[in-house]
């Protein structure tokens, strides 16, 4: 590929920057297996909307291998409520044709016009509805992976954690079966709270709720940016009807968490990260996070929430994840490690992990210098 065309595909959503050696695009199955077995170094990619620089080529040594052509929509089993697709399948793509035939896939994230199923897949992602429904890994029934010889392996579910969340280094996914539920009716509600222990104690009780399918935190800078009075907001998602706002309504909330976003990079907040807390610890961490200015959304029904740094800001984030592992939290929940955070692995997962890459990629092929 040209040099110039090369460089959208050097970046990603965390907008850290790298080289590539070449890119690479193809249309089969057949055709990434041959490209595999020949190339030395490859960095798989879907969208490139991934946030920790994961499908970023490294030092001009690295073939970035675009999926995104792998997006056939194949055989549909109404009655298991299964269906295959290729890897680069966008997830409205599948939404859209899920919902002619009245079903739905429940893993929904905030861009989801754009994401690959590959990607998502590749870093576990979870979304607005874990709360409900947990992580995409819940939701396969198997995949097709190609190993570094090229060859082409079908792993069921007890295989699927050798690749699942494992962000490309284990190998190329290609394809999968994806289990599927019926097309739900939504409602919603947007609740205004005044402080942030009243935040716990409705999140707790809205936990308790079976119906709850997602309960989204707005903290008072991000509300005021998405027009709403400067106050704490949650988004509360319900599948039967306790939700206040129903058909366009509930589409135009909808909407706005969608905005969400592009609102706040727009704002100049390079760094959005992901941690993840317990909900009791919740009233600490914004009291912090406050005191420094830093704005902070997300899945507070599951503890992930992304705290949002411009640069300016950037030089809070190791007290950041300092303070985050003294109240007992996590500074992964669910964007993953790729070479943003490739230093703060633990070194217990890091053995894990390297045994997983050497018996999975023996040649060392896939997304080198990730992760581990
Ligand atoms: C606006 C926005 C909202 C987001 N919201 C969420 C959210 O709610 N929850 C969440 O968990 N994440 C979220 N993310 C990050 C999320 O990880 C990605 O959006 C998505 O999962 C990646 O899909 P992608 O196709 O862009 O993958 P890419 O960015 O292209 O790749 C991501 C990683 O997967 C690997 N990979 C990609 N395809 C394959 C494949 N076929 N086989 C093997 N490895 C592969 C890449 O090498 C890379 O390591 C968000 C990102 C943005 C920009």
């Amino acid at each position: 590929m040209r040099k110039d065309l090369m460089k959208a595909y050097e970046t990603d959503a965390s907008q850290l920057n790298g080289r590539a050696l070449d890119v690479v695009h193809p249309k089969t199955v057949m055709e990434v297996r041959s490209i595999v077995a020949k190339t030395q170094r490859i960095v798989p990619r879907g969208a490139g909307t991934g946030l920790a620089g994961g499908c970023i080529p490294l030092n001009g040594l690295d073939v970035v291998l675009d999926l995104s052509k792998l997006n056939g929509i194949g055989s549909f089993d109404k009655e298991r409520r299964t269906i295959e697709v290729g890897a680069g399948v966008i997830l409205d793509d599948l939404q859209i044709c899920l919902a002619r035939n009245g079903l739905e896939f429940p893993i929904n994230i905030l861009n989801h016009n754009v994401c690959t199923v590959g990607g998502m897949i590749a870093t576990d992602v979870g979304g607005s509805r874990m709360v409900k429904y947990g992580k995409i890994s819940n939701w396969i029934k198997w995949i097709d992976v190609v190993d570094g010889y090229g060859n082409l392996h079908r792993k069921g579910v007890t295989e699927l954690s050798d690749y699942v969340g494992m962000e490309g280094i284990t190998g190329v996914i290609v394809r999968v079966c994806l289990k599927l539920l019926p097309l739900k009716k939504r409602t919603a509600s947007l609740m205004k709270v005044e402080n942030s222990e009243k935040v716990v104690s409705i999140v707790r009780d809205l936990k308790r709720n079976l119906n709850v399918s997602m309960i989204e935190f707005l903290d008072k800078k991000i509300s005021v940016g998405m027009g709403l009075i400067e106050d704490y907001h949650l988004i509360v998602e319900y599948e039967d009807n306790s939700g206040l706002l129903k058909g366009r309504e509930y589409e135009e909330l909808m909407e706005m968490r969608n905005r969400i976003y592009s609102f706040v990079v727009g704002g100049s907040h390079v760094r959005i990260e992901d941690l993840k807390i317990m909900t009791d610890r919740f009233v600490k961490l914004i009291t912090w996070l406050e005191s420094v200015g830093i704005p902070i959304f997300g899945h507070i029904g599951v503890g992930i929430l992304h705290p949002c740094f411009n640069r300016n800001q950037e030089k809070y984030i190791p007290e950041m994840m300092k303070f985050v592992k003294k109240l007992g939290g996590q500074i992964s929940g669910e964007y993953g490690i790729g070479i943003l955070k490739i230093n703060l692995v633990d070194m217990n997962d890091k053995k894990i992990l390297i045994n997983v890459k050497k018996r999975t990629d023996p040649l060392n092929k896939f997304n080198v210098g990730k992760v581990i």
